[in-house]
């Protein structure tokens, strides 16, 4: 979606993606509450600036505004797939909350890519080398993932497709902002892994498995998965390292 100049202008002075959404809702305030409620349970704290309930959270910053019979939302963010990341927080929630009453959510401003979330790749795994009898190097490598190159945010997600399937089917962003998944049948499991090295000259990214001994998806795969086998990797994620 082409940028107004007003968002064009903003983005170059703040360097932010911003997206809204005015959702109707005939109890937006109990539905507030009770999601802030709940979101303060996963670490999520919203601040009440003059009646805006705002929270920061490592990935961006989203705002509540209750109007009557609406709930009028902002999430901001310097990254398209943080964007999409806090969309998905919000909506999810607001429709979980709102129950039957089902409400629309259209977002305007910096919309979603489309069909792949903005923070995902598809990576293929190119080498594995046996490190010790419980620790795995694999290599994979892909298209466009400078993304990765992060050095406060050292992690990413990997997305082990079901075995068999002639294609892999990945999470997709719904135009409400949500993220939905495959059928489970097809849906991959995910793991969180960090990575050891990247090489954006070679297209190279090594994570270091450890070998469990009651492998699950994540452990097995490191053991089993031939070259050229194909997974999803999302991400940078973190928290920052500490001092
Ligand atoms: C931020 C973050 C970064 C991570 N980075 C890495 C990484 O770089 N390399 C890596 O190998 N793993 C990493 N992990 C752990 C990884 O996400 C998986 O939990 C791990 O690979 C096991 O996945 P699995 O599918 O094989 O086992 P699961 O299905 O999750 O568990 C199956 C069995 O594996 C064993 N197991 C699982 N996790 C552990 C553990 N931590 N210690 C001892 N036994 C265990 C247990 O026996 C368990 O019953 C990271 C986790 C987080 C949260």
């Amino acid at each position: 979606m082409q940028a107004s100049i007003g968002q064009a202008r903003w983005r170059m002075t703040l360097d932010l993606l911003i997206s809204e959404a005015r959702i109707a809702l005939p109890d937006a305030a109990g539905l507030a509450a009770r999601m802030i409620d709940h979101l303060a349970e996963h670490d999520i704290a919203f601040e009440d600036r003059d009646g805006l309930m705002v929270a920061k959270l490592p990935f961006g910053t989203s705002s509540l505004a209750v109007e009557a019979e609406a709930l009028k939302i902002r999430v901001e963010a310097n990254d398209k797939g943080n964007l999409e990341m806090l969309r998905s927080v919000v909506a999810s929630h607001v429709i979980e909350f709102a129950g039957d009453s089902a409400p629309t959510i259209v977002w305007s401003g910096h919309e979603s890519n489309g069909g792949t979330l903005a923070n995902f790749r598809e990576v293929r795994l190119k080498a594995a080398l046996t490190l010790t009898p419980h620790m795995r190097r694999l290599t994979f490598t892909g298209d466009d993932i400078a993304r990765f190159v992060n050095d406060d945010d050292l992690h990413v997600r990997l997305y082990f497709p079901p075995e068999g399937l002639a294609k892999p089917e990945w999470p997709w962003p719904a135009p409400d902002g949500r993220i939905l998944w495959p059928e489970p049948d097809r849906r991959p499991v995910t793991r969180y892994y960090t990575i050891r090295r990247i090489d954006l000259q070679s297209r190279e990214i090594d994570i270091d498995f450890v070998v469990h001994d009651h492998a699950g998806p994540g452990s097995a795969f490191a053991v089993n998965a031939k070259a050229g086998a194909i997974c999803g990797m999302a991400g940078p994620l973190g928290r920052g390292i500490r001092p």
